[in-house]
């Protein structure tokens, strides 16, 4: 194989270890610490527009609850999709709760309940990745998901369709223009390779369960650059690692936390050294890319 490169450090929800994830200023601080590229997940609103935001409902991470009682589902839960730009707008973004209420999923990150932070559309977030691109000389590029795309479909929305439109609308065609699109839904992945060509550069997302044989990997070379494993199935089996580079694939695993490390690490600097220095991934899924960044800086 080639000589070892350093992997690109893409900001997972933004800087998310230091300010409330997807919002405006945590993508600002991660452009800003250096972060080859920043994440975007991506659910619709009611209205039809693209929001940045990691789940499909808002309860864990707005005051929804209290400003729009009443509009839950029978499950109890506040759906984005329910709601409209407007609408959604209005809310106030925070720290992640945990789902029983009992406080912040992280409880030594931005203190819960501070600040003003907003919900905001894909499209303010590319213009404001360009802007700083453009006034700070150093490209970050965009690695946008595609979330939910059946329970999408079900609510008749279009959700792939409309964010590769609405990227190449932006620049973002191929992968010399510096972005990735992710998903966990293998089929909504071939269905993107086929609308929109094999020069759209695409990261199969996979979980715990996933089947990560050489046939399942040579499966997903038929439609995708690469694949974005958790932690746990990269590591400590070695051999994914070194079947991705036999099938030609990329590999982005996620995610690295300071402050939520896997069982069998010690410190945040034995699991970067585990993941960098030995495995030599290709890319890294991180809440903290300023001291991803500076393992390896530190290593040349
Ligand atoms: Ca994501």
């Amino acid at each position: 194989m080639t000589e070892s490169r350093n992997p690109v450090v893409i900001a997972h929800r933004g800087a998310s270890g230091y300010l409330p994830e997807h919002t405006l200023p945590g993508k600002a601080l991660a452009h800003g610490m250096g972060a080859d590229f920043l994440e975007q997940d991506v659910v619709a609103s009611s209205d039809g527009q693209l929001v940045v935001f990691h789940d499909l409902h808002l309860d864990q991470l707005t005051d929804v609850a209290r400003q729009f009682p009443g509009r839950g589902r029978p499950d109890g839960r506040y759906y984005c999709i329910d709601f409209s730009l407007k609408e959604l707008r209005t809310l106030t973004v925070t720290e992640r709760q945990r789902k029983d209420g009992s406080g912040p999923r992280f409880p030594a990150r931005f203190p819960a309940k501070t600040g003003s932070f907003r919900i905001h559309t894909l499209e303010e977030e590319l213009d404001l990745i360009q802007g700083l691109n453009r006034s700070t000389g150093r490209r970050a590029g965009v690695y946008a998901e595609i979330k939910a795309p059946g329970w999408h479909t079900r609510h008749q929305f279009g959700l792939g369709d409309r964010l590769l439109e609405t990227l190449q609308a932006f620049g973002y065609r191929t992968t010399a223009d510096g972005f990735f699109v992710q998903c966990f839904c293998a089929e909504e992945l071939r269905r993107v390779r086929a609308r929109f060509g094999g020069d759209v550069p695409l990261i199969q997302l996979l979980d715990e369960t996933a089947d990560v044989s050489r046939e399942a990997l040579a499966a997903v070379t038929g439609y995708a650059q690469g694949i974005g494993p958790p932690i746990s199935l990269a590591w400590p089996d070695r051999g994914l690692v070194s079947r991705a580079r036999e099938s030609e694939l990329l590999i982005h695993p996620y995610t690295f936390r300071a402050d939520e490390l896997p069982a069998g690490f010690g410190t945040f600097t034995e699991l970067l050294a585990s993941f960098i220095d030995v495995l030599e991934v290709d890319g890294l899924f991180t809440d903290f890319p300023d001291l991803v960044i500076a393992h390896i800086r530190k290593r040349g």
